[in-house]
């Protein structure tokens, strides 16, 4: 029996130890200087100054040189925009100020070789993108407006991608860490997950630079890049989650009660107890979901936090809710809320439950759903 134990114990720490190893793998799979790089390029993306400036002086302290951020921010102006890359810029300009004044000594870098003027700028971008991407690139787009073709090949991949002070599997670190980090920019950041294992990011990589989005940068931004990065890795197509992609909080579990048509989705955030009696969730409903018409013995907070929403008290006209809108709905006054035919709609719903539970009454007629907005602009 003790050897047994003996044997099972030591199969049990070393399972434990090739656990560890390989969330140890995972973690570093990027080098110190590449995490604060992932950093410096999110937080500029999103234009977050106070969390740039600690990246930066992390970088620099791990021995990224002033040559390779200001080139990672000059970059960083093709896919955030001039306002983000110059603001990044100025702050590194003040950190760099900053250390020198408390007596530390940045690491000037290499200056980017001078390019031969052998070639126009649009060869030099077409062969640096052909060789990048691994064939030449071409789509629609380019046909229907070809400015944006010749300005990347020219300007992203010519006049930026020939400076050698930053090698390319870098560049794309610092592009894809931007894109994880931005909203709306899901096909972009597929492209260059790509773009990023073509020129030598490995998908331990890519899976570390993920969590550092997700844990220092923004959840929700995380999980999108993930679910992008797991299409990529497994060849799929990404077909964008509207809730992932937008939501503020978790959707929760589906409504399986008759107070509603359609679909909607609730998580609950907050439970009332003996000194607050307030009940707080989260409801996003479906494209044309609705409640019943109801009341509330102690009326209802609605804040309404993404989509296009209706609400309706009896005797009034249906209102639209945008995201921003806040509805103090009376006490026991009938009413119902959910979301535009064409559009989802979240809110956080506010309840007291002091008072009794809420009263469901008859379903939102056709005509009731589809009557014109008062606030309609
Ligand atoms: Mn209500």
């Amino acid at each position: 029996m003790l050897k047994f134990n003996l044997l099972f114990s030591l199969l049990l720490i070393m399972a434990n130890n090739m656990m560890a190893q390989s969330t140890h793998a995972s973690a570093h799979a990027l080098n110190q200087k590449e995490q604060h790089m992932v950093l410096v390029s999110a937080y500029t993306a999103r234009g977050d100054m106070a969390a740039l400036a600690r990246a930066l002086n992390d970088g620099l302290n791990a021995g990224l040189t002033i040559s390779e951020l200001k080139e990672t921010l000059v970059q960083l102006y093709a896919y955030t925009g001039f306002p983000r890359s110059l603001n990044a810029l100025h702050k590194l300009m003040e950190v760099l100020a900053d250390r020198k004044k408390n007596g530390l000594t940045d690491l000037p870098g290499k200056e980017p070789t001078p390019l031969p003027a052998s070639h126009t700028m649009l060869q030099t971008g077409t062969t640096n993108q052909t060789k990048l991407v691994g064939t030449p690139v071409t789509g629609a787009v380019y046909q229907f407006a070809p400015a944006i073709d010749r300005f990347l090949k020219e300007h992203l991949f010519g006049a930026i991608f020939s400076r050698d002070n930053l090698d390319w599997k870098t560049r794309e670190l610092v592009t894809i860490s931007a894109l994880a980090a931005m909203d709306g920019a899901a096909p972009q950041l597929r492209s260059h997950f790509n773009v990023g294992i073509y020129n030598g990011l490995t998908a331990n990589q890519l899976s570390a630079l993920v969590n550092i989005i997700e844990s220092n940068i923004n959840k929700q931004r995380g999980l999108v890049a993930r679910e992008v990065l797991q299409s990529v890795l497994d060849k799929k197509a990404y077909t964008a989650n509207p809730w992932l992609t937008e939501a503020i909080f978790p959707t929760g579990q589906k409504i399986d009660n008759n107070n509603f048509v359609g679909t909607a989705w609730l998580q609950p955030l907050v439970q009332p107890d003996s000194n607050n009696k307030l009940q707080v969730g989260n409801v996003s409903f479906e494209p044309g979901a609705r409640t019943k018409w109801h009341k509330h013995p102690a009326g209802q907070i609605l804040l309404a936090i993404d989509g296009l929403g209706y609400y309706q008290e009896q005797g009034s006209a249906k209102r639209l809710l945008r995201k921003g809108d806040v509805v103090k709905c009376p006490a026991d006054t009938p009413h119902w809320h959910g979301a535009a035919p064409d559009e989802k709609f979240i809110q956080v719903a506010i309840n007291s439950i002091e008072a009794g539970v809420t009263v469901w009454l008859n379903e939102v007629t056709e005509e009731e759903y589809k009557s014109a907005p008062v606030n309609d602009e």
